[in-house]
């Protein structure tokens, strides 16, 4: 770590102000293990506190702005991330270990994009409206306005913290919700720039609220549990999924749920290998492998299998595993030492499982403070049978299993066969095959000769076990409002 990186005091925002615990907990850089962030963690009370003033800002200057007046104030929030960009930068790279060349030209810009784009968006959100005939004659005009959903909690995870956290916040407050987010407990320190943000661009107390902690017994499930909450929209594992749905189920809340993937990546042999190999490696190696949307189950038409091999395993070995600022680095550790933990015992699962390690499989060793980190080698295994838990359980690290196929049917049965409908990618250059192959796909995004891409306007949101709803656009703006009919005889 930096020397000039000082540990930062991470407080609650709660009603327009930063709010102290008694109780602390320290986050650990995972590039070195040292303390980055002190971070104020939540109790029931504070809370509840965050909750009511939630509640109160519906009711108040917040409530009664007119829609310009909220857009404009958005507008400003994301020219405030902008103005902060270094430090909101650093603050993401000290607390992710994410290589600063990734997060300055990903989390952060996207995290000021989000306000923009949903600015824009719900300028033009239209509502339905029918004229009705009725037996005298006079008729009856039928419309349905949109109305916010109220106080909603945002519960967010640590993989790309303030582009997943700002991806709700924006539409949400865009809608004229009220909120209480709760950032992973790994990431508390760019959702508490943002409350700075907030507070500077003039957002009105009790609008924007932040509680940090954890989720069992804390401010995770203070939220989930609270029954003035009037919706919850949700980032992270599909176990923790299944938990907020019985933790809302008295209250009834809506929810939202981007959950966990083990998406397939099809390759097929007419492809442009080149580019097939660039974007797997981007794929599979990006962020640590710790993306959602990440490829973790690779399956390449047999006449290219070998060469595949060996040419991602190139791309394996090709990759810088180092400091965050240093710009030629291209990938930085696991988020903790409890996920490097996780990683590992599947790592070593891969091993019992007969798989055929092709490269990776350890720790990294640098002789540096970076032994006390959290690394963890790409990693890539040919030879599993698809029943492998290796092969059905989502890893989250920079890892994937590479099996060959011979037809078409077999490969998309093959991609299909998990619980899990995040997203897949297929690379080919036969455009009727591209079709197909994509709309067989049982996921909700579905890439063809590319990864990751996207018009955010479009809907996002996983298929079975990968969530439920959509955001992106007027999907998000769908779940952050509630239709309220009013029907009028003329
Ligand atoms: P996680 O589920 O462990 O934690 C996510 C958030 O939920 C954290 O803020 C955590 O404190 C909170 N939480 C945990 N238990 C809770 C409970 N019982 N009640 C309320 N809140 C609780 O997930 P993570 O490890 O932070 O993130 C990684 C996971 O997120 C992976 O499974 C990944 O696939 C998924 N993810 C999905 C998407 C998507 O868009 N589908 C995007 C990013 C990450």
């Amino acid at each position: 770590m930096d020397a000039d990186v000082k540990v930062a005091e991470r407080k609650c925002y709660i009603n327009g102000r930063f709010a102290g615990s008694g109780k602390q907990f320290a986050k650990i850089n995972p590039v070195d293990g040292t303390v980055v962030a002190q971070v104020h963690e939540a109790d029931r009370a504070m809370v509840d506190e965050a909750v009511r003033a939630a509640k109160a800002a519906l009711k108040g200057p917040w409530g009664k702005m007119p829609l310009q007046a909220r857009v404009d104030l958005m507008r400003k929030v994301a020219e405030g991330i902008e103005k902060r960009f270094d430090d909101f930068l650093q603050a993401e790279v000290a607390d992710t270990g994410k290589p600063v060349e990734l997060a300055s030209h990903l989390d952060i810009p996207r995290g000021a994009a989000n306000f923009r784009i949903f600015a824009d968006i719900v300028r033009t959100y239209g509502t339905e409206s029918y004229h009705l005939d009725t037996p005298d004659g006079k008729g009856a005009v039928n419309y349905a306005m949109r109305k916010p959903l109220g106080v909603v909690g945002v519960i967010a995870p640590w993989n790309l913290p303030l582009l997943l956290l700002t991806w709700k916040l924006a539409p949400a407050m865009c809608c004229g919700n009220t909120i209480v987010a709760k950032p992973s407990e790994e990431t508390p320190s760019s959702a508490t720039l943002l409350a700075e943000v907030m507070q500077e661009a003039g957002v009105p107390p009790g609008v924007y609220n932040l509680v940090h902690g954890f989720g069992p017994d804390s401010a995770g499930e203070f939220i989930t549990t609270h029954p003035m909450v009037d919706g919850i929209t949700f980032t992270g594992e599909c176990g923790t999924g299944s938990a907020i749905m019985k933790a809302v189920a008295p209250t009834i809340k809506p929810i939202s749920f981007e959950l966990g993937g083990k998406n397939p990546g099809i390759v097929f042999a007419d492809c442009d290998f080149d580019a097939a190999i660039a974007g797997m490696g981007n794929a599979v190696f990006s962020n640590t492998g710790q993306v959602c949307l990440a490829p973790e189950r690779l399956y390449v038409e047999r006449p290219i299998f070998e060469r595949f091999v060996a040419a991602m395993k190139a791309k394996a070995e090709s990759l810088k595993l180092g400091w965050p600022q240093d710009k030629s680095t291209n990938i930085g550790p696991l988020i903790s030492r409890q996920h490097q933990e996780k990683v590992m015992s599947y790592y070593a699962l891969a091993l019992k499982e007969g798989a055929k390690v092709v490269t990776g499989g350890g720790i990294p060793k640098f002789g540096d403070a970076r032994d006390k980190g959290a690394w963890i080698q790409p990693t890539l295994w040919t030879g599993l049978p698809e029943s492998a838990r290796t092969v059905r359980e989502e890893i989250f690290g920079p890892c994937a299993h590479i099996a060959p196929f011979d037809r078409e049917e077999e490969a998309v049965a093959m991609a299909n066969d998990t619980p899990y409908g995040l997203a897949s990618t297929v690379w080919t250059r036969d455009l009727s095959r591209a079709h197909r192959v994509a709309q067989a796909m049982e996921v909700g995004i579905s890439w063809v000769n590319c990864w990751f891409l996207r018009d955010l306007r479009t809907p996002f949101g996983g298929a079975k076990l990968s969530g439920i709803g959509r955001e992106g656009g007027l999907h998000s703006l769908n779940f952050y409002s509630e239709p309220s009919n009013v029907c009028i005889k003329l």
